[in-house]
């Protein structure tokens, strides 16, 4: 699928393009007390963000009248057949109130005027955004250009692979932003392209079911992504997972007949002896439970439990686009969890790389094994730190919903960057504790550690046990994105049934201005 078009131009260049987009701020409410007895409904008419045009007066005693646009954030209004230069259509976009204009309003309203194309058939619009980004700090311009790009294109995702195909679709074609001049701004649109391409690459392997994506097709699409953005991949199949001890990721395998994968790509962007930053991501293809058989109710969701893997296959993505600053090694676990013949049952004990017995207790809580054995290798080429994505736990989306990630770990300097990221890109993250009383309920009769201590705090338990396998002098957090990897509901630039490609943006910010952390 390609991307809409987004192009720049000082002055319109489509000659009659399907609608003119004009865009609106919404009135502020008036100061307390100075409010009239008698109530009369009637809202304050909607403010034009830019300088005041002639054609607008007709527009602005038509809408006096019409009681239907108050330009709330996201709001939309095609009025057909009203002449506005050469467009024989006249959009109305909504922006909110002026004092509330952020860039994740502007990414929201990216994506709402798509969704305003596509559902309007618009094939090509023009949109003064100069009148937009006026209204904000001149050293915010261009990045509040990239936010309201980054929308736009994220509305555009799709996914119809075996679907038939539907002539009677709608696509727009793109949208020209008029009133831009400069490098800089093509420079925020072309970034704002090359970090939602790499988050494309996130939502397609989420949406592609867990047949069409088994472990050993996780990494053929992982391989042929690096190859053609330059970045080094390696695959090691059970065999050579065998040598490495990998028992604990192997133990999840054993009751799949899919064959499981270890994926890593490399990104060298910094200098050659710049110790790496590492991700590791949980590629579970799809999670049965195995024996530990989870209820048939949204089973099918849990081909979404290779979001983790998603995650970092896509952030290695745009280190490549992006040619970020940093060296970058990206290891993906790739499993099925199933509950064939051979798996592993509670009450196994299984052993990691570095020799660590687990007994396996739940064989639902599978992520943390992978991840574990996954976390100990990758340790082997002493990054400066490491991270790692997982749908770990159904608890995280008990505490915190979709609309946040979940975040952990043992180092506040790697917290605070990562927190700073969270704000710069609006990619929200809420920290949870991991206190040692969690280690309580992980201790085993038999074996160094057990996998699953009950239902209390099942997030920070989960932390706990990876924990558990990383060494203290690397820092490390954990992001569980059980909740915030896919979305129930459409909300704004995320689409319901599809893979959300949260965190992309958010490491690509962090990698982009990473340092030495003290
Ligand atoms: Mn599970
Ligand atoms: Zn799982």
């Amino acid at each position: 699928m390609a991307l809409p078009e987004i192009s720049l131009n000082p002055l319109s260049k489509v000659q009659a393009p399907s609608a003119a987009l004009l865009a609106f701020f919404q009135a502020e409410p008036k100061e307390k007390g100075k409010e009239k007895k008698e109530e009369v409904v009637t809202h304050d008419l909607p403010v034009f963000a830019g300088k005041k045009i002639k054609e607008l007066s007709d527009l602005e005693n038509y809408l006096k009248g019409a009681n239907c646009f108050w330009g709330k954030k996201n709001e939309t209004l095609l009025i057909r057949a009203y002449r506005f230069g050469t467009a024989s259509n006249l959009g109305l976009i909504g922006l909110g109130k002026k004092t509330a204009l952020d860039t994740d309003t502007l990414r929201q309203v990216g994506a709402a005027t798509y969704h305003f194309q596509k559902k309007e058939h618009l094939k090509d619009v023009t949109l003064d955004i100069q009148s937009i980004l006026n209204t904000v700090r001149e050293s915010k311009r261009a990045y509040s250009l990239q936010a309201f790009c980054e929308g736009y294109l994220l509305a555009s995702y799709d996914y119809r692979e075996f679907k038939k195909e539907d002539k009677s679709l709608f696509y727009p074609q793109g949208i020209e932003l008029v009133g831009l001049k400069g490098k800089d701004f093509e420079k925020a649109r072309d970034k704002a392209r090359a970090l939602v391409e790499s988050i494309f690459f996130t939502r397609l392997l989420g949406d592609k079911p867990g047949n069409a994506l088994t472990p050993k097709e996780l990494a053929r699409l992982c391989q042929e992504m690096a190859r053609s953005n330059g970045l080094t991949c390696q695959i090691l199949g059970a065999k050579e997972m065998e040598k490495e001890g990998m028992g604990l990721l192997l133990g999840v395998a054993k009751g799949s007949a899919q064959e499981p994968q270890l994926i890593v790509m490399e990104h060298k962007g910094g200098r050659k002896t710049d110790r790496p930053f590492v991700m590791v991501g949980k590629g579970v293809t799809f999670d049965s439970g195995g024996i530990s058989l989870k209820p048939s109710d949204r089973m099918e969701e849990m081909k979404y439990d290779m979001m983790g893997a998603a995650t970092v296959a896509g952030v290695m993505q745009a280190c490549a686009k992006l040619k970020l600053p940093v060296n970058v090694i990206g290891y993906i676990g790739a499993v099925e969890n199933m509950p064939g013949g051979k798996a592993q049952k509670p009450g196994d004990i299984q052993r990691s790389v570095s020799g660590k017995t687990v007994e396996i207790t739940n064989t639902d809580a599978e992520g943390r094994l992978v991840l574990a054995d996954v976390l100990e290798y990758a340790q082997k080429q002493n990054p400066q730190a490491i991270v790692d994505f997982a749908t770990l736990t159904g608890a995280v989306i008990v505490a915190l919903g979709t609309v946040t990630t979940g975040i952990m770990g043992t180092h506040k300097g790697l917290i605070g960057v990562i927190k700073a990221a969270s704000e710069a890109t609006d990619e929200r993250v809420w920290e949870l504790p991991l206190y040692d009383e969690y280690e309580e309920d992980l201790k085993s009769h038999y074996a160094d550690i057990r996998n699953s201590g009950g239902r209390e705090a099942g997030s920070q338990k989960g932390g706990t046990f990876l924990k558990f396998f990383m060494d203290k002098k690397y820092p490390w957090v954990h992001f569980d994105i059980a909740g915030s990897a896919s979305h129930r509901k459409d909300r704004n630039y995320f689409s319901s049934k599809h893979g959300a490609g949260v965190m992309v943006r958010l490491m690509a910010h962090l990698l982009q201005n990473w340092k030495t952390l003290k």
